[in-house]
Parts: structure tokens; sequence; C-alpha cells
């Protein structure tokens, strides 16, 4: 055994330590809003430089971003029309300390749920529109989540609106066992019965798009748009590799890897999107 290793490998600077007259802290802090981290090239980038869209300089990876953000850089000023906000979930296992994490996401998020719904304009055309954001429980999908989705498909079935998507998830929502997994076939149906009327469906998968999401209404889209380098997967590489006891090909769940096995149509920077939207829009009869 190693009796004398030292734990902390690393020799951390205090910062506050050369700050006359403070205490010095136990471990230095970078405050969040200065620097991010960019998960796909590790580089630390000065916020000011990911720009409003948030997109690393060095390497273009598109960092998530919360619905509101999304909101701002994707649809028409002032166009956004927040529908089916207050539905609560029943709580049906009565899982130990979900709802303290339900009203600390709230709390965290400004959202009512992991999935923004309503209906909005990209350049003019009118859409129902979801945003999922991954800071609300990695955008679990549970019982508000599938219902907020589905009640969107009806509206826009009624209405004669083409429905536009921002998936993010980390699949299924644990707390609520296989009340969660049900909400796939239900978004599932209101899919298809959308679809039926010859209505328009986009999604654009955005990262991290996994689980339930993915094996649903993720990939039912008339149309499907990806984010560069957006994970997309159903289950973990460590899973797939023990279940079928091969391994896997490298970034076999980047978006790059699926536009080029023909899962989805196109990756679309971030920037671009809006542009994109409101073409694809236009060309399948567009909304009101
Ligand atoms: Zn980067």
């Amino acid at each position: 055994m190693a009796l004398f290793e030292r734990k902390n490998k690393y020799i951390r600077i205090n910062p506050q330590r050369f700050v006359k007259g403070t205490e010095p802290r136990e471990t230095p802090e970078v405050p969040d809003e200065l620097f991010a981290k960019c998960p796909a090239c590790k580089h630390m980038i000065y916020q000011k430089d990911l720009g409003l869209a948030k997109i690393c300089p060095k390497c273009s990876y598109n960092f998530r971003i919360s619905a509101q953000e999304r909101l701002a850089i994707t649809v028409d000023e002032g166009s956004f029309q927040e529908m089916f906000t207050g539905i609560k979930t029943k709580d049906p296992l009565d899982f130990p300390d979900y709802k303290e994490k339900l009203a600390a996401a709230q709390a965290k998020t400004g959202l009512d749920e992991a999935v923004m719904t309503g209906t909005a304009a990209f350049a003019g055309q009118k859409a129902a529109l979801a945003i999922m954001d991954s800071h609300f429980i990695m955008a679990s999908m549970g019982t508000v989540v599938g219902e907020k989705i589905t009640r969107l498909f009806e509206y826009a079935r009624a209405e004669h609106l083409p429905v536009v998507i921002f998936t993010a998830s980390g699949g299924a929502r644990m707390q609520e066992g296989i009340m969660s997994l049900m909400q796939m076939a239900k978004i599932s149906a209101a899919v298809k019965r959308h679809s039926n009327e010859g209505l328009f469906y986009l999604t654009v998968l955005t990262d991290p798009t996994t689980g339930g999401v993915t094996a649903s209404f993720a990939m039912e889209g008339d149309i499907i748009l990806a984010e560069p380098q957006t994970l997309v997967g159903f289950a973990g590489r460590r899973v797939i590799e023990t279940t079928v006891r091969e391994t896997l090909p490298e970034g076999f769940q980047k978006a790059e890897f699926l536009l080029e096995h023909g899962f989805i149509d196109a990756i679309v920077k971030r920037t671009d999107l809006k542009e994109t939207i409101a073409k694809l829009l236009a060309f399948h009869g567009g909304g009101k």
C-alpha cells in the first residue's frame, strides 16, 4: 500500500491568498459566470467569447443552453406564446425526495417542467413549438413532459400547424417508473394523428438526446436536424458493449456519425437554425 501517497495530486492555488485582508478559502473558486470549460475540446473559454448562441470558438461545440436562451436566439421576437403550464405530476410512486427535486429544478430553471411548449414564429412562419431543457432533471421525460408534448400535437392538429421540437433528454424519468415509459407510446400516437392530417413535424436534436426520447418522438420527425457534435443514442456505450459483446466505433453516438449512416437529415449550426427552420416550414406549406 502506498502509505505516504499524496491524496491530492494537484497543488491548488488559492487566489484569495494574494488579496490583502481576506481569509483564504479552502479551495479556489472561479465564478461560474466567468469561464466555461468546453466539454468537447476541454479548453477554458471566457464566457463573453461564447456569444449569445454559446458556441465554442475553439471547436464549434454548441454548449447546452436553457429553453429561454433557445427562444431568444431562434424565434421571432415577442412571438412565443406559452401553453400548457401548471400541469402537475401525481408522483405515482411517491418516490423519495422527488417533490423536493422538482421544486429545486423549478427554482433553478424558471420552468415548470423539463419542456416548454407553446406557439412561435420563425421568420414569420408560425408553428407549435416545444423546447426541452437539460438543466431540468436532465430533461427526463415524466408524465408532465409527455402530457405537454401530446397536448401540443393535439393543438397543432386542430389548428393545422406544423410542430417543431428541440429535443434533449437523459431518457425516461425514473422517479415515475412505468408511467414515464408510457409517454413514449402516448406521444407517438399523437405524432401519428398529426401526420395523418398531412401536417409537418420537424425535430432538432440537441445535446444530449438519449433514452426513451430518442426511441420515440425525437426520431419520428418528417425531417430530423441536429446541432454539431450532439450526443444521440438510446443506451450508453458500456451497456451496449456488454450486451452485444462488441467494441463499438469511436463517436458512434455523435450527430456526425448518424448523418453519415442516414439516421438524420442534416447537421445545422445553431446560428443557422432559425433560417433553416423558417425555410423548411415554408417548403412544407408553412404555418398560418
Ligand atoms: Zn470546444
